[in-house]
């Protein structure tokens, strides 16, 4: 079980670098991601989030299917159409916003055996992919919110904390 890092920590507004090696120890983190997103109940989960500032993250939207794992990931082409989606995050637990994105992604990423791969993704899919791609940028969803609906979001996660 891997620690997850909570807003207020640096680690989450660093700019990741590339991951270069995919070596055992790679994949074997790779496991310990799917892991620890599992037991918060995630659906995404980015490698800055516990603590390595590398460009990877982990993806699994139901438990019975597999996982996929984006290493030095490029968005190459983000649709027009824009949907909306209550998001959250593991690095912000509890709190939860409406949030506008695109809803159609192309993307372009490593494995966890290093082989190149592109995915166009749709709905949830290409939601949570733009979610953890801004985590390796040192962006929080919150950052995208309105002004009003991030305080709210702020601070629902504050009163929570308290609790
Ligand atoms: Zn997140």
């Amino acid at each position: 079980m891997l620690d997850i890092f909570t807003i207020g920590a640096d680690i989450l507004r660093e700019k990741a670098s590339p991951v270069e090696t995919f070596d055992a120890a790679f994949a074997e983190f790779v496991a310990r991601m799917f892991e620890t997103m599992k037991l918060g109940r995630g659906i995404g989960l980015a490698a800055t989030q516990v603590g390595v500032a590398k460009r990877f993250f982990v993806v699994k939207l139901e438990d019975d299917e597999p996982g996929r794992v984006f290493a030095n990931p490029e968005i190459l082409m983000t649709s027009p159409e824009e949907s909306s989606y209550e998001e959250g995050c593991l690095s912000i637990p509890g709190a939860y916003a409406k949030l506008k994105r695109p809803s159609q992604i192309k993307v372009q990423a490593w494995n966890e055996r290093g082989r190149p791969f592109t995915l166009e993704a749709a709905d949830l899919l290409a939601r949570v992919i733009q979610h953890e791609n801004d985590h390796l940028n040192g962006v929080l969803f919150t950052d995208r919110l309105s002004e009003r609906s991030r305080e709210r979001v702020l601070s629902d996660y504050e009163k929570r904390l308290r609790i």
